[in-house]
């Protein structure tokens, strides 16, 4: 496909330069969808080829405080605008486009139905995108699924069947990978690890409940803990990583807690699941070999029969959402022109 002649091109097409012979690229449109992350603070897109290449990716502020309905039309607009790049750097307009939302989403019927941090209920993100986009398919997806689908697939998971990715953030979520897809639930909510209760009548939670895995071991949950250990109120968990590194028995002991409360939610999940991979990422996770080493060591001194599934870090940072955003995109236009297997990127 001409997507590849691209590749190494996509950074400043403006002062392309072609060896004879590159003609016919150069006339022959791409073939590329949309895909957009929107976030609490940031919104990330890329136009993504056939084979998954970057063919361009663009930023902009989500801008919440002006409200839900200026960030909805913030998000068309830059669909729109996507759309027109598209059409003029390469030929033709997105064939599709995948948008990851945060909160709770009804991805069947493309419904943004509830996010804490944006303010919105019950937006028709699927039809009010396709509706601007001159009537491409759209595919809307939850942020945390969508960026595991991304790190199962292509990503640290390289292509594992059965895996569970988790980032360790302000709080914990999770997604399940099962076969080429995430699982949702039956409402929706499926995969939520960080609410699984690892200290009976433990710390409240924000959930309603007490002793939740995020409260010990998310990014924040660390930071907490370190900054009250240490007495310094700007400590946080990297700080607390650092002096892990340097010997702190302080440190330490605050870093085993958490690797422990970890250990003992990610044992529940695998005894529940079977997971090939699982998958560690967010803030926590740049850590590297200090979160790692005793998390590996922590989940195995627990499994009795279970298997020991591969523990590794995520590979994709935080444009996993945007990534998968971009393989939704393609896997509905694959579902619907299933004889098209050019699509199967
Ligand atoms: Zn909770």
């Amino acid at each position: 496909m001409a997507g590849l002649e691209f590749v190494s091109e996509r950074n400043n097409p403006a002062q392309w330069t072609r060896p004879f012979g590159w003609s016919r690229a150069r006339l022959s449109p791409v073939r590329h969808v949309i895909a957009l992350d929107v976030g609490g603070t940031g919104m990330k897109a890329a136009l993504v080829g056939t084979d998954g290449t970057l063919l361009h990716e663009a930023r902009r502020a989500t801008g919440r405080e002006r409200g839900p309905e200026a960030v909805v039309e913030t998000i068309l607009g830059f669909a729109e605008d996507l759309r027109a790049l598209g059409q003029e750097r390469y030929g033709e307009p997105a064939a599709a486009a995948g948008v990851a939302v945060p909160g709770i989403v009804d991805a069947e019927n493309g419904i943004a139905v509830y996010a804490a941090n944006l303010g919105w209920r019950d937006v028709p993100m699927r039809e009010l995108l396709s509706a601007r986009l001159d009537g491409v398919p759209v595919a809307l997806g939850h942020d945390v699924r969508t960026g595991g689908l991304a790190e199962g697939r292509i990503g640290a998971g390289n292509g594992a069947d059965r895996f569970l990715f988790v980032p360790l953030g302000t709080g914990i979520a999770g997604a399940i990978g099962i076969g080429d897809r995430i699982e949702a639930g039956a409402h929706g909510y499926a995969g939520e690890i960080g609410h699984i209760v690892v200290r009976p009548g433990g710390t409240d939670c924000g959930c309603g409940q007490r002793g939740c895995l995020e409260r010990y071991a998310s990014a924040s949950a660390v930071s907490l803990a370190w900054a009250e250990a240490s007495g310094d109120p700007g400590a946080d968990a990297a700080d607390c990583a650092k002096a892990v590194e340097s010997g702190d028995p302080t440190a330490v002991r605050v870093w085993q807690d958490a690797v422990d409360a970890l250990a003992d939610g990610l044992v529940t999940a695998l005894t529940l699941l079977d997971p090939r991979t699982l998958i560690i990422g967010g803030g926590l996770a740049e850590a590297g070999e200090t979160l790692f080493t005793p998390l590996r060591a922590a989940v195995e001194e627990r499994v009795t029969f279970q298997k020991l599934p591969a523990i590794v870090p995520a590979a994709l940072g935080d444009t996993a959402g945007c990534l998968g955003a971009g393989l939704l995109a393609w896997d509905l236009l694959a579902a619907q022109h299933p004889t098209d297997s050019e699509v199967s990127a």
